[in-house]
Formats: C-alpha cells, structure tokens, sequence
C-alpha cells in the first residue's frame, strides 16, 4: 500500500459521480445494504455493480474502491465529468466550488 501520498489534496465525494453514471445506465447505484439487488449476484440489471461502474468510468475496480473510501482527487473528478458530458460544478456543486476554492489559496499563507 502506498501511504506516502498527498493527503491535502482536495477531493470531492465519489457518490455523485456513481449516482449519475447509474442514472445515465437507468438503473440505482450499488450500495450497502443495496435496496435494489439486495446482493443477490444473479440478479442483473437491478443496480449498477461496481465492476460495470468501473468500466463505464474506464478505471480499474481498485481505483473504484479507492475513490470510495479517499474521495476523487479534482484532476480526475474534472476529467471523468467531462467524460460523462457534464461540468463537475453540475456534478458536486458547492463541494466543487469549496474544493477548487482550497486549491487556489493553498500557498497563500495564513
Ligand atoms: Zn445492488
């Protein structure tokens, strides 16, 4: 595991971003506990898994897992909006302008 990296880097929430890759596939993100599969792996099509969630964002299912736990760093955020057709603002909303917001006074100085 790679624990020397950056953890000030500001990230957003990687929820929206499952939540609107599963409203584009028509179908309810995967959660825990899921309502719409209730984990039964047979069942398909009910919510969105997260190896087709990995797929459809063209990462890894690591990276997915990763995302979940540390958030979406802004860089990657920005690039898999843009990839779905939308601009992050649309997707995070304050919790964009807020995370751009740090990155523009770090180094300022306090
Ligand atoms: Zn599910």
């Amino acid at each position: 595991m790679a624990t020397k990296m950056i953890t000030t880097e500001p990230r957003v929430r990687f929820q929206p971003l499952a939540d609107l890759v599963a409203y584009q596939q028509g179908v309810p993100a995967h959660t825990t506990p899921c309502t719409a599969c209730w984990n039964d792996s047979t069942i398909t099509r009910a919510c969105l898994t997260k190896p087709e969630l990995a797929r459809l964002l063209g990462v890894s299912q690591r990276t997915v897992d990763r995302w979940k736990v540390r958030g979406v760093a802004l860089e990657a955020a920005d690039r898999l909006a843009t990839r779905l057709g939308y601009n992050p603002v649309a997707i995070w909303g304050f919790d964009w302008d807020a995370a751009t917001d740090i990155t523009e006074t770090v180094g300022s100085g306090r």
